[in-house]
């Protein structure tokens, strides 16, 4: 079935009496189990469609729904989000980190711990449980951050620009990475990028967003086995 659907959407940002429209008439959806890539130009409207999947903005018109439900808040039951920056706590663990949603949440101590051991395996981080941050390159940093949101087992991860801060060679090895991980994991991913090729190698389906404001220029299908280099 379908794990996301966005649905006539249409945003316009409204700063101190100047209005800009960012997104307009942005409408697609997702089979379970898809990795769908997000392109586009700077300024078309990635950051804020991204934000909307996230549920950390309210468009001003249509609808985000996640397994049917519309996504109003952010969830992390449902959606697992992965910053460009990993954002990771510098004083904590990475199994701290990780545990950090259920943490908050008051999910009991072994229960976290059950978790975040599994998602640290999903990730091949197993040994670096007790490392702190600064202690991981920005690869592993980025794992940590992959393993954090999908700790709580969403339908769904999103990625924004996850490798972008890294350096090329890291960067293809992290595709590679990630494309390991989601096959294990089978989740919906929506990975937001500008970088095209990247999408392509990645990507069953990729949605080109263009334009101010930003409109769907395309939906390619990548019928192509993997790897694709
Ligand atoms: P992208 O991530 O593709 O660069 P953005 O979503 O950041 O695109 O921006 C889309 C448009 O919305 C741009 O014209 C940008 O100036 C505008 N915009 C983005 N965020 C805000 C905001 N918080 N307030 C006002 N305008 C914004
Ligand atoms: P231990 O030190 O034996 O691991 P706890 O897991 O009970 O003991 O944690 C002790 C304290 O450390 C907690 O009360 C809390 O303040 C902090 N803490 C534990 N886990 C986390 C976490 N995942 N994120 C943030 N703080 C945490």
């Amino acid at each position: 079935g379908k794990t996301l659907e966005v649905r006539d959407l249409d945003h316009t940002y409204s700063v101190n009496g100047k209005t800009t429209q960012a997104l307009k008439d942005i409408a697609f959806d997702v089979s379970a189990g898809r990795f769908l890539s997000i392109v586009g130009p700077s300024g078309c409207g990635k950051s804020s469609l991204l934000m909307m999947l996230a549920g950390l903005l309210t468009p001003s018109e249509g609808v985000i729904a996640v397994g049917g439900r519309p996504l109003t808040k952010p969830d992390p039951t449902r959606v697992g989000v992965v910053f460009q920056d990993a954002s990771l706590f510098p004083w904590l663990t990475a199994r701290r980190n990780v545990e950090f949603p259920l943490f908050l949440r008051g999910v009991d101590k072994a229960l976290r711990r059950e978790k975040a051991e599994e998602a640290l395996a999903l990730v091949g981080l197993e040994r670096f449980a007790d490392s702190l941050p600064h202690e991981l390159s920005g690869g592993m940093k980025q794992r940590v951050s992959i393993a954090r949101g999908l700790v709580q087992d969403p339908p769904i991860l999103l990625m924004d620009e996850p490798f972008a801060a890294l350096d090329e060679q890291t960067r293809i090895t992290m595709g590679d990475e990630l494309l390991r991980i989601w096959e294990k994991a089978r989740k919906t991913i929506v990975f937001v990028t500008h970088g095209l090729s990247e999408a392509i190698y990645l990507s069953d389906e990729v949605l080109v967003l263009s334009g101010r404001p930003g409109r769907i220029l395309d939906r390619v299908v990548i019928d192509l086995p993997r790897p694709r280099s």
